[in-house]
């Protein structure tokens, strides 16, 4: 049966990590994969999840199964953290999934049952992995315009104007924060006209919030969320933990789903039962190493304290080397890396000029020229800025 399978095509990511590792350049600069790195280029164990792992070693009994739906502790941190105070448990629904791409997952899945011919409008650009999992799952997919080549910012006219063309019942995918791979993210008037446009024409947002806490503060980060859980109907929230407790191979995200009072039981039901038949219990170990770290008031502190430091070093990055490039190059063209959000930035080069940045100048990024911010270090952000300015981009 298995000669049937069409080849898959090789990640491009991993094609990246691999030149990458195989550059005998003493100097080369790795801009490609999407993890956090600090000033000696290690992705660390936050201090307050290595304390919880700690203590959860010395109190941990038993690994027996958990909850199908995942821990409810678990689930009910995750809300407070993402929704806050737009948070209303008698519409809110939960499961903790694998990782953030599990709920996205989920939350694909579960549009299925519901309404298998709903569109998935995506933005273009999108995490890459947004559109194969639509497919898999089976739903047709749209993209509306969003990031404007020129700017490299976004296009919000164009993006409500294409998104004015959505169904009743279509989902929208919308990143919370930090749009991964541009780091060009709506100002909170576009959140606003966006969140009464989808209201207005019954679309399902699907929120994928997968890095809370590296824009512009864990509070600020959860505006855009917050908003639209308060002015749509029905809504679907993707987060991952990922990237702001550092537990990228833990694998804990969860998905919540907001929807009207009377449906929040078999909503509740459906979440769970699609856990159970797609991998019965979720992971229990760095979701409770999350919930740990929020509900405990000096490890919380600690993480915030700790993800502060991670946030304002990736903004300072930006900041040096939107400086750097100005003097580098006399213009203002390059601000944008200053205003963009998040772990990423699209610089917006040619695939022959990322392709002249790794072989001429060793400097790594994805060949749609988004690049990883905290791959950039007080000692390579000017000799980044010299391959830029010196590739005419
Ligand atoms: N959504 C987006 C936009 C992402 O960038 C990522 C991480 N690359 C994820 C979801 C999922 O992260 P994970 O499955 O590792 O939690």
């Amino acid at each position: 049966i298995f000669g049937a399978l069409p080849p898959q095509g090789e990640d491009q990511i991993i094609r990246l990590m691999g030149q990458f590792r195989a550059d005998p350049r003493p100097d080369k600069v790795d801009l490609g994969v999407g993890v956090y790195r600090n000033a000696q280029g290690v992705t660390p164990v936050m201090r307050a999840v290595q304390t919880a792992e700690q203590q959860l070693l010395q109190s941990q009994n038993t690994k027996a199964y958990t909850a199908l739906a995942g821990e409810q502790a678990f689930r009910d941190a995750m809300a407070d953290l993402v929704l806050g105070p737009a948070q209303d448990p008698a519409r809110l629904a939960s499961v903790a999934t694998v990782g953030g791409t599990g709920a996205v997952f989920m939350a694909l899945r579960l549009v299925t049952m519901a309404r298998p011919d709903a569109q998935v409008w995506v933005s273009d650009p999108t995490w890459p992995n947004h559109i194969p999992i639509t497919q898999h799952v089976g739903l047709g997919l749209k993209t509306y315009r969003y990031f404007d080549a020129e700017s490299r910012a976004i296009d919000a006219a164009a993006m409500l104007a294409d998104l004015s063309q959505v169904r009743p019942g279509d989902v929208v995918l919308l990143h919370g924060c930090c749009h991964n791979p541009t780091g060009a993210n709506p100002q909170p008037s576009d959140w606003q006209a966006l969140a009464t446009l989808l209201a207005t024409k019954g679309a399902v947002p699907l929120i994928d919030i997968a890095y809370q806490g590296f824009g512009d503060g864990l509070e600020a980060d959860a505006a855009a969320t917050r908003l639209i859980a308060q002015t749509c109907e029905e809504v679907l929230i993707a987060a991952s933990c990922s990237k702001n407790f550092g537990v990228y191979r833990e694998r804990a995200g969860v998905l919540m789903v907001m929807t009207p009072p009377q449906l929040r039981d078999t909503l509740q039901g459906t979440l769970t039962a699609l856990n159970r038949l797609n991998y019965s219990f979720p992971p229990d170990h760095g979701a409770r190493l999350v919930s740990m770290v929020l509900t405990d008031p000096a490890l919380r502190a600690d993480w915030q304290a700790e993800l502060e430091d991670m946030r304002t070093g990736m903004l300072h990055l930006r900041e040096t080397l939107a400086r750097e490039l100005r003097r580098l190059t006399g213009s203002d063209r390059f601000g944008f890396l200053a205003q963009h959000r998040g772990m990423f930035s699209r610089l917006g080069a040619t695939p022959e000029q990322v392709e002249k940045l790794r072989a001429d100048h060793g400097i790594y990024m994805v060949g749609d020229s988004r690049m990883n911010i905290a791959g950039l270090t007080k000692a390579n952000v000017s000799q980044v800025a010299q391959a830029i300015a010196a590739c005419n981009i």
